[in-house]
């Protein structure tokens, strides 16, 4: 296994410089290390997160390095993120050229760059005439519009209303109360009801219990195509045809949260490509780490549900955000990173599925999750730090992988080569003798 050297930088030699160190407050902060930095977060920031793993203070490509001058693999991505790793120089220079051109203006305006994203992701979705795009800054609020949406769906103009939304067991949708009120697990949801109401969820990848379900009641159903946070998680071939079926005989909103799945991670555009949702939530990957979500709605009259002043956002949509978007599309298209994601997708299925200690490697291009013989993951991903690579554990034992999608396969099978070792540390840390 080969263990990073740290940098030599720091400690021996000059500390890693921060870009805008001369602004004012960063300056103190130059040259501290991790444990004084750490400090420092626990007594300033809300302790919502945790103490975070490491400092982290510069990155290139899909390597990353802490304040110690550590380097790391980045196998996670910001979470399904940073798609075009760190530091792309494309991204970089759009991004900052369109600062400095126009980075923010409100919604009572427009720019070029808000309207060739809308037309660009309405292509990549082929979209039919009359769909539209609402722009947001993170998944939650993409998920947030398409509840409003969705409650604006009277079934074809009936003039009923119908409040009853059906999302799924394990679903993840979002931290916000719209959104939190369509997420599964109990713990998040408890401690902040009253939320709103009318959600209920099916268990996942069942057909009949989703077509027992839905009725003319109900305006929407929420599904991630893939359920990532529940640990990249599938169904069975056709239950999102069979979802498509269901919502449109009962008139019902098929909306699909392609947050994490979408903008290449899977090794296509979207995951739910065929499948002609009503809606799709985009977030994560769109601004290859730039804060931007996006809600795709189809047709004329799912796209007209909402009116004028009945949603908004002040920095929806601003220049900076959308720029770093078509950026992102751009490389994505023009470095043939789709093919590239489906390659290294079979390189991890193939190697991580040969390892004794791994089963259920469920790879979706590079949005991959497996299972540990032993209830180890969170000890693997601690051993991870230690050996240089960035991991992510969903559960005791299932681990999840979302590096950039410029991860090389050399840099894939490095991690593949080591996890024998992780695990080793991992369960000897586990079961002392
Ligand atoms: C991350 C995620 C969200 C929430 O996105 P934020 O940007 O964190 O608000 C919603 N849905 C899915 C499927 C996600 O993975």
């Amino acid at each position: 296994m080969s263990t990073p050297a740290p940098q030599p930088e720091h400690g021996t030699g000059t500390p890693p410089s921060y870009p805008l160190a001369e602004a004012g407050e960063l300056s103190q902060l130059q040259g501290l290390h991790s444990a004084e930095l750490t400090e420092r977060y626990n007594a300033s920031l809300m302790g919502v997160f945790g103490t975070p793993q490491r400092v982290l203070v510069r990155g290139s490509g899909c390597v990353v390095w802490d304040a110690d001058g550590r380097e790391y693999l980045d196998l996670l991505g910001g979470i399904a993120v940073n798609a075009l790793g760190h530091a792309h120089p494309f991204l970089t220079s759009v991004v900052s050229s369109q600062l400095a051109t126009l980075g923010h203006v409100s919604n009572f305006f427009t720019s070029p760059t808000q309207i060739a994203l809308a037309e660009k992701l309405l292509a990549l979705a082929q979209a039919p005439a009359g769909s539209k795009v609402f722009f947001a800054n993170s998944g939650t609020e993409a998920n947030e519009a398409a509840f409003k949406l969705a409650r604006r769906n009277d079934g074809a103009g009936t003039g009923t209303p119908r409040t009853r939304i059906i999302a799924l067991e394990n679903a993840f949708h979002g931290r916000s109360m719209g959104a939190l009120a369509l997420t599964w697990k109990q713990a998040y949801r408890e401690p902040f009801e009253p939320l709103p109401g009318g959600v209920e969820w099916v268990p996942a990848g069942d057909v009949e219990a989703l077509r027992a379900a839905v009725d003319e009641s109900v305006c929407a159903v929420f599904i991630e195509p893939i359920q990532g946070e529940a640990g990249v998680r599938g169904y069975p071939e056709g239950y999102l045809q069979a979802a498509r079926e269901i919502t449109r005989a009962a008139g019902a909103l098929l909306v699909i949260d392609e947050v994490q799945t979408g903008i290449g991670r899977t090794g296509a555009w979207f995951a739910s490509e065929g499948i002609e949702p009503d809606a799709i939530t985009l977030a994560k990957g769109l601004g290859g780490g730039f804060p931007i979500g996006a809600l795709l709605t189809f047709g004329e009259r799912t796209s007209s549900l909402l009116s004028a002043g009945q949603h908004g956002t002040t920095f929806g949509g601003n220049p900076a955000a959308t720029a770093s978007a078509l950026a992102t599309l751009h490389v994505i298209e023009t470095q043939g990173l789709l093919a590239h994601v489906r390659e290294m997708d079979q390189l991890l299925t193939t190697g991580l599925g040969a390892l004794d200690f791994v089963s259920d490697v469920r790879a979706h291009g590079l949005l991959v999750g497996f299972d540990l013989a032993a209830e180890a993951a969170p000890a693997v991903v601690r051993a991870g730090l230690e050996a240089g690579f960035i991991l992510n554990s969903t559960g005791p034992a299932s681990l999840r992988l979302a590096p950039p999608l410029i991860v090389t396969a050399g840099q894939l099978q490095r991690f593949i080569e080591a996890l024998p070792g992780l695990y080793a540390t991992a369960t000897a840390q586990e079961n002392p003798t």
